[in-house]
């Protein structure tokens, strides 16, 4: 049978594999996440730039009807100009047909004002959707390739998670619990190596009857200084 350390020692290198791997998965969909932001960002101006055609299309629309409705009160107005019998009616109907016939301009140059916003903000949108084409094919392609990466650390996963298993069924259940918590405790290093009586997790340098004890290989054997379980190296 496997001396104990020696499996300890298999199941740290897994579990520095499995760790690493852990860690690219969580990153991969943010590093993703944060090629598409450019995309994202272009998309946002497009759709203002669509919003803002749409406001002044509706805008312009509306002062069109005000328009149309002015101009018909001015017909009326001036239909009724022939039938005043004062002079004193006849100068009001004037001076209301002139406020008719000023609000109609600065409606009309309204008008042109939205009519402006349109053409400007509407030329200004088929570029920026080429564009943006462009760059999210580009995107798509690294995201296909992501995600490839994704599905082959997921598969790398399962095999270290299976050989995993196999190691910790021949380790005492107190030393895996021992393991576990030194794991989470120590950064994911529980397990480190003894050379030439330097630990390499504290990197502290232990008595010569440590060195030893950790050499004979046939125990268990936490570093005095840092806890975590040593074994020696050539
Ligand atoms: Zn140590």
């Amino acid at each position: 049978m496997e001396r104990e350390v020696e499996s300890l020692v298999k199941l740290q290198e897994i579990d520095g594999q499995i760790i690493k791997i852990k860690k690219s998965l969580k990153e991969i969909p943010e590093e993703i996440d944060r090629l598409y932001a450019s995309c994202r960002a272009a998309k946002a101006e497009i759709e203002a730039g669509e919003a803002e055609v749409k406001r002044a299309e509706l805008k312009r629309k509306e002062i069109d009807i005000e328009v149309e409705a002015k101009k018909a009160a001015l017909v009326k107005l001036q239909q009724n100009q022939s039938a005043v019998k004062t002079n004193k009616e006849y100068t009001a109907i004037l001076s209301e047909i002139e406020n008719v016939k000023k609000e109609i301009l600065s409606l009309e140059d309204s008008e042109l004002e939205e009519m402006e916003v349109i053409e400007t903000k509407k030329g200004l949108i088929p570029p920026k959707v080429a564009a943006l084409k462009e760059e999210e094919a580009k995107f798509g392609v690294i995201k296909g390739e992501k995600e490839k990466e994704v599905a082959g650390l997921k598969e790398d996963l399962a095999k270290l998670e299976e050989a995993r298993l196999g190691i910790v069924g021949g380790v005492s259940s107190g030393w895996i619990g021992t393991y576990q918590k030194l794991l989470t405790q120590k950064g994911g290093l529980a397990v480190v190596k003894l050379l030439n009586s330097n630990c390499h997790g504290c990197h502290t340098d232990v008595p010569p009857q440590f060195v030893i004890e950790v050499r004979k290989g046939d125990k268990v054997i936490t570093c005095p200084n840092c806890d975590r379980i040593v074994h020696y190296a050539e």
